[in-house]
């Protein structure tokens, strides 16, 4: 007997033939005497139509009728689920995020988790009760419906499977563990069985959304066995997410992440004098914008240099507008900008003992005429930026570099 969450992502619950199928899965825990909480997510495409309708009607709308929109794709499949096991005779109950509750920060739209109460939920779980909750929804400090941000149930599953101290969160999805790269653009990549927290949180921020980042950060700060598994593939053991040292072949690249949510700013000619990175990036923060790759220019002269650095897509607007109102104080000549850009990273925790690692990605690229727009790296990871065209070309041309390929 054990405790454990289950969670159950969009394409899992797609229809209600799939349902029927996870009630299944589910009764099998709950007939081994398992304490069983499950965690689900909107059926597939519900969470993408409720989000264009509400910005259909208003392209800016207020974010907590936002949420009140968007959680209700998580409401209809808890109910349902709750429906197909007790139709198969298993005693079960709904949870939506308020009645557990799971409170979450007042930011609206990308709201985290600051706690939950687990009592009402352990009750039950000990009478035997199968805990259907509904994923990415909580409740927040004006006691209004919040949501954690695109992919959040990942994180629901995370933290309750923390707050009830199960002895294991298995997060059920399309896939049938995390690969080395995203298998639907690399038919070659292979199914990890072990994966250490900390190259998993690389590789969920760069871009790889098995797992929503927030989700692996807290797995790893509070020590949750996460096993990411498929839920039509009863064969398949999954990837288990580890501490480094519970890795045996450290080799040094693990795996290759590849985002298309970027856009890059160019600023031209500034001035080459103390000060001048705080007033660009200043009110790009007051704006609520998180830069991510930047790169400054020798200056030829010593006067005057370029700067380029990257936001996400979506924030792209937001940021020229940031600028061009604090263009007096930083003294530019003039601003460039392209959203058709992308960032390829390689990451490993391997990497730190290996030099020479960057090199292999550099001339892998340079032989596609790959040409690199910017760098940055940190000790577990390379990313690059390159035109998005050329995302995939990158991707297998590196995974086949660093001999990630199966056989
Ligand atoms: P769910 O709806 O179950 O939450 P997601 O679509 O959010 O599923 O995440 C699963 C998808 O993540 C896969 O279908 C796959 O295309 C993508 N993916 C990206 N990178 C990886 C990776 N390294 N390993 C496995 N899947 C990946
Ligand atoms: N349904 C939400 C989304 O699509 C949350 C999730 O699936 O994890 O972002
Ligand atoms: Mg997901």
């Amino acid at each position: 007997m054990a405790r454990i969450v289950m969670k159950f992502g969009g394409t899992s619950v797609a229809d209600l033939d799939r349902i029927r199928h996870v009630a299944a899965l589910v009764k099998r825990h709950i007939e081994r005497g398992d304490e069983t909480a499950v965690v689900v997510s909107a059926m597939a495409g519900e969470t993408n139509k409720l989000v264009s309708w509400a910005r259909e009607l208003s392209p800016l709308h207020d974010a907590r009728e936002y949420d009140v929109v968007v959680a209700a794709g998580e409401q209809i499949t808890a109910g349902l689920l709750a429906i197909a096991l007790s139709a198969i005779g298993v005693d079960a109950r709904s949870w939506l995020g308020w009645q557990i509750p799971l409170r979450t920060s007042g930011m609206h739209g990308s709201a985290r988790i600051v706690g939950i109460d687990a009592t009402l939920l352990d009750e039950r779980l000990s009478k035997g009760q199968a805990a259907v909750i509904a994923g990415f929804q909580g409740v927040a400090p004006d006691d209004r419906i919040s949501t954690l941000g695109r992919g959040g149930s990942d994180t629901s599953a995370v933290a309750i499977a923390s707050a009830l101290r199960a002895d294991r969160c298995d997060i059920y999805t399309d896939v049938d563990g995390i690969y080395t790269t995203d298998p639907r653009i690399v038919p070659r990549a292979r199914l990890l069985p072990r994966v250490a927290y900390e190259e998993m949180l690389e590789m969920a921020s760069l871009g790889a959304k098995v797992l929503q980042t927030r989700s692996v950060e807290i797995a790893m700060l509070y020590q949750v066995p996460v096993r990411v598994l498929s839920t039509f593939d009863a064969e398949s053991e999954g990837t288990l997410l580890c501490d480094e040292e519970d890795i045996m072949e450290k080799k040094p690249v693990t795996g290759i992440a590849y985002s298309r949510d970027e856009a890059k700013i160019t600023l031209h000619r500034i001035p080459d004098q103390p000060g001048v990175a705080a007033a660009i990036f200043g009110p790009l923060a007051d704006a609520g914008v998180n830069v991510d790759m930047i790169v400054q220019n020798v200056s030829e002269d010593g006067r005057r240099t370029d700067l380029t650095f990257t936001v996400s897509r979506s924030e792209l607007s937001r940021s020229l507008d940031a600028i061009e109102k604090a263009a007096a104080a930083i003294g530019y000549r003039d601003v460039t900008s392209a959203a058709d850009v992308a960032k390829v990273s390689i990451i490993g925790i391997g990497m730190r003992a290996h030099p020479g690692v960057a090199q292999t990605m550099f001339l892998t690229l340079a032989e596609k005429g790959i040409n690199i727009q910017v760098i940055s790296t940190s000790e577990i990871k390379v990313s690059v930026l390159i035109p998005e065209e050329y995302v995939e070309l990158a991707v297998r041309a590196l995974h086949s570099a660093y001999e990630l390929d199966a056989e």
